[in-house]
């Protein structure tokens, strides 16, 4: 098993990482689970094949489970089921002093760490994130939200959880194109500053996501200690350091708006193109050799993800993407900082991109 410290200042939490950690919840939340009864809030498809075996290991240790089990999917972040969650957890009479566990992906994590964040001026959380993008990005970082007819997460709040306990086991069941997704987010720490994982990644991504043990619990440790260093440095995306977090990610909420953030293109999906479209402009300005951004298409083919933008067939302008990214939410007094890249494992923020040219370069890439 490995351990990864989150070193936030004030409130430090540990990120663990192995094979059959479900087993060993009781024991690894060390005392947090204080009282016999232990709410956990999951989705229906998690419940359905890992419930049972939470169920076991909190009971056999004497605890209670108070099951909370909500539709999978992204409509489930919104205010009805987050209000509905606080009164469930009201009904429970949860204190501050408690600790609720989120067992899924990054919907449950993300409407339990809000609800959480709120419950009585703030209680504590457990993230026990089951698919591979809640593990490595997520559950690690504190970034808590809901969605709202105006947008995708524009609600939340800061608040970290108070362990987060990242079983490799469960991604036994996880489909493929789930596990694809997450690799972006994986491959995206070696693009941002450190260019010999994302080597390693070229030569162990597709052994790792075809189920070698040791390559993913290396790939998920290494992720966590990459984002909990950075989240460390800048806990509230304030010195811009965080920041480079959202590589890939201006021009992949694009293309889940553009798609309607429907199943036709996943988050993780949105991502890597979105990573290989920053490669590729950057080397259009100059800034990255043509070469290394093909390295990044190249990676993501090569595990059989969908790499380039044409592959999504869509059938709407550059400009038209350019308008998605004006309503993101990292606009910053009208202008919107990019991330580029000077090199793999050099990303930087660029405030001066012409929106102009940013829409003809994606007309040539549709
Ligand atoms: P993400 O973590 O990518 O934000 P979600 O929370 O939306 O994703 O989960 C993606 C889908 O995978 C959901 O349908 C969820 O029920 C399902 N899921 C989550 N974890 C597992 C797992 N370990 N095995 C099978 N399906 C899972
Ligand atoms: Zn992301």
């Amino acid at each position: 098993m490995a351990v990864i410290p989150v070193d936030i200042a004030g409130r430090p939490y540990e990120v663990r990482v192995g094979t059959g950690l479900l087993d060993q919840l009781v024991p690894l939340a060390k005392g947090k689970l204080r009282k016999r009864a232990v709410p956990i809030v999951t989705d229906s498809n998690v419940h359905r094949i890992w419930g049972e075996r939470v169920e076991a290991a909190l009971r056999d240790n004497g605890h209670e489970p108070q099951w909370r089990i909500l539709p999978p999917g992204e409509s489930t972040k919104s205010w009805q089921e987050l209000a509905a969650t606080i009164d469930w957890l009201l009904a429970l009479e949860v204190e501050r002093g408690d600790h609720i566990i989120a067992l899924g992906g990054g919907v449950i994590g993300d409407l339990t760490g809000f609800a959480a964040s709120i419950l009585k001026r703030g209680c504590h959380f457990i993230q026990v994130p089951t698919t591979l993008l809640a593990q490595v990005d997520s559950s690690v970082g504190g970034k808590t939200a809901i969605n709202t007819p105006a947008g995708k997460n524009l609600v939340g709040a800061f608040h970290q959880p108070a362990l987060v306990i990242a079983d490799l086991a469960v991604l036994k069941t996880l489909p493929e194109r789930e596990l694809q997704a997450g690799y972006a987010e994986v491959v995206k720490y070696g693009l941002i500053d450190d260019a010999d994982f994302f080597d390693w990644c070229t030569r162990n991504g597709a052994a790792m996501l075809s189920g070698d043990a040791a390559l993913r619990e290396y790939a998920v440790a290494h992720s966590v200690a990459a984002k909990a260093r950075i989240v460390a440095e800048d806990e509230r995306e304030t010195t811009g350091r965080r920041a480079l977090l959202n590589l890939g990610h201006t021009f992949g909420h694009a293309l889940e708006a553009e798609t309607g953030f429907s199943s036709e293109l996943l988050h993780g999906e949105a991502v890597a193109i979105g990573m290989v479209l920053a490669a590729r402009y950057s080397a259009r300005r100059g800034q990255m050799d043509q070469a290394s951004a093909d390295r990044v298409a190249d990676h993501f083919a090569q595990v059989g993800m969908r790499a380039r933008l044409a592959h999504l067939k869509l059938s709407c302008s550059g400009g038209d993407l350019v308008t998605h990214m004006l309503h993101d939410k990292k606009m910053d007094a009208g202008t919107l900082p990019f991330l580029l890249l000077k090199g793999i494992g050099h990303t930087y923020l660029d405030r001066d991109v012409p929106l102009d040219d940013l829409a003809n370069f994606l007309d040539g890439e549709l």
